[in-house]
């Protein structure tokens, strides 16, 4: 098929005004969130629905053209920027953007993979129900992206991450064809739980187009406190009080270091730290549920107080209205921003067991500061799923270009300690083109030729947002 017909049966799909060539209105979609990764691309192209993105792929899967799928464009290891051969397609989901039903009484609604994470938190709320998936980037990340990077966020804890919340899926496979998963149960052990191949897979075996996703009650109480701590044994102490005496309801644990607070403080409008004294370590908790009688803030004031009288606390400030609730937030919030007021940041999204974090962090951050002196180590993060943004400003003054340069070297390091531990290179951001190679390294031999089985199986032609994740065959 040539180019030209190429292109004519993505306009007989979609209709051509949804079929971008134009340079100038392909630019912006060719370069990841953080600015790390640039491509071309033959087209991009926006399906309206799930037979139309069928369509599309079908084209593409009849002239061997490579598809990248595209939802909200907030992902931060590149993979939703196609390889700069300029061969691809993208396949951008936008504009499928409907909540095909909502089930109340099930507790599920059923949503197109283009629909803004913040707009279906709405819609929930208003049938009287939660859905929990929360993150910075709710305003503008897709559920389908979200669904395709496994997405974590703030609510983790207590919730799960984007995996948990899907009971179905529908999926555009690769030569075009639709499987159709929507299925709304909550038990169903007939045979193997094909969703969760595509969940987190970034795109490479499908095009996600729609979910059965899980709904929960409005949480009746929220309580919310900002706490100093002396060290990371004694927030993990904190954390385990609060879950005991609010019967698990922490819905947040964040973690966050001195230097953090500092920078969000100095840097970023609006960040107060609400305590008088400053702390080596911070955290902030939230715990959600409860029966709306003050109960769930009661019990977890005497968790903070015994946390206090143990020494596991130096200082703790309780929210006493959504507002100043908030307002820790922000100040949490404010420490990705802050960051690139200092110049460069090496950065590193990895977990380990919760019970792991203190000695990751002891071993880690001497190995940094050995390797680049000077080194301005901010960790924070969801200390709850012990999933830590170990994130490292460049020294005071130092060429930024020359500190990137030492990225590749310092991530080897930090993941070395963190393997060592019995961690994941990757805690929610995914793997996208920017840890293939880490994840290679790691995983054990067995499970890189299963995750190559699969990739070979569902996308034989490896036209499913190829060079991202895993490649077909082992690289030699
Ligand atoms: C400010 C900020 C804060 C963030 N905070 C968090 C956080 O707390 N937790 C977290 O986990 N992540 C976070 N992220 C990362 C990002 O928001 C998530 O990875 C998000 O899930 C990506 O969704 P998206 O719609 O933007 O996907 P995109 O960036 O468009 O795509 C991401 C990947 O999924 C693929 N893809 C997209 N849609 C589909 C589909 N329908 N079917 C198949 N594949 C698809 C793409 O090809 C790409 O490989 C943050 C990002 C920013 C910018």
């Amino acid at each position: 098929m040539t180019e030209d017909t190429l292109l004519d049966r993505l306009c007989a799909a979609v209709g051509a005004r949804y079929v971008e060539t134009d340079p100038d209105a392909l630019a912006p979609h060719l370069i990841d969130w953080r600015k790390r990764y640039r491509g071309t691309a033959r087209a991009r192209v926006r399906p309206g629905t799930t037979e139309e993105v069928a369509a599309v792929v079908s084209a593409c899967a009849q002239t061997g053209t490579p598809v990248v799928p595209q939802g909200g464009e907030t992902g931060l290891v590149g993979g939703g920027v196609p390889d700069a051969s300029g061969s691809a397609v993208i396949v951008a989901t936008d504009r499928l953007n409907r909540v095909r039903a909502v089930d109340p009484a099930n507790n599920t609604m059923t949503v197109e993979a283009g629909c803004i994470l913040q707009h279906l938190q709405q819609t929930a709320e208003a049938h009287g129900r939660l859905f929990p998936l929360s993150l910075a980037a709710e305003g503008i990340c897709q559920i389908g992206g979200n669904l395709a990077t496994n997405a974590g966020g703030l609510n983790v804890l207590k919730y799960g991450t984007a995996r948990d919340q899907v009971l179905g899926l529908e999926v555009v496979l690769a030569d075009g064809s639709v499987w159709d998963g929507l299925r709304r149960l909550r038990k169903d052990t007939a045979g193997y739980d094909l969703k969760h191949l595509f969940i987190g897979a970034e795109g490479t075996l499908g095009i996600i187009t729609a979910a059965v996703l899980r709904l929960h009650p409005q949480p009746r109480e929220t309580a919310t406190a900002f706490a100093g701590v002396p060290d990371v044994e004694s927030a993990l102490a904190v954390l385990n009080r609060v879950q005991e005496a609010t019967g698990h309801a922490a819905s947040s644990f964040e973690l966050m270091a001195r230097r953090g607070v500092e920078l969000a403080v100095k840097h970023v409008e609006g960040a107060r730290d609400p305590l008088g004294a400053a702390h080596p370590w911070t955290v902030l908790v939230e715990v959600t549920g409860g029966f709306g009688d003050g109960g769930l803030r009661a019990g977890l004031e005497g968790a903070l107080m015994a946390a206090h009288e143990a020494g596991e606390i130096a200082d703790v400030v309780m929210a006493e209205n959504a507002g100043q609730a908030r307002a820790f937030w922000h100040l949490r919030e404010a420490i990705v921003e802050a960051q690139r007021h200092e110049g460069g940041s090496i950065k590193h999204d990895i977990a380990v067991p919760v019970s792991a974090v203190p000695a990751f962090l002891a071993e880690a951050t001497p190995a940094v500061e050995a390797m680049i002196p000077g080194v301005r180590p901010v960790p924070f993060g969801h200390l709850g799923d012990g999933n830590l943004h170990f994130n490292l400003t460049q020294p005071e003054g130092a060429d930024p270009g020359a500190f990137l340069a030492r990225w590749e070297a310092v991530n080897a390091r930090v993941h070395d300690i963190v393997h060592a531990h019995g961690g994941t290179v990757s805690a929610e951001h995914g793997v996208g083109q920017l840890k293939m190679g880490e994840i290679a390294r790691f995983k054990p031999p067995e499970e890189m030729a299963m995750l190559r089985a699969i990739k070979r199986a569902l996308d034989p032609h490896n036209l499913m947002n190829p060079g991202r994740v895993v490649t077909p065959e082992a690289e030699s």
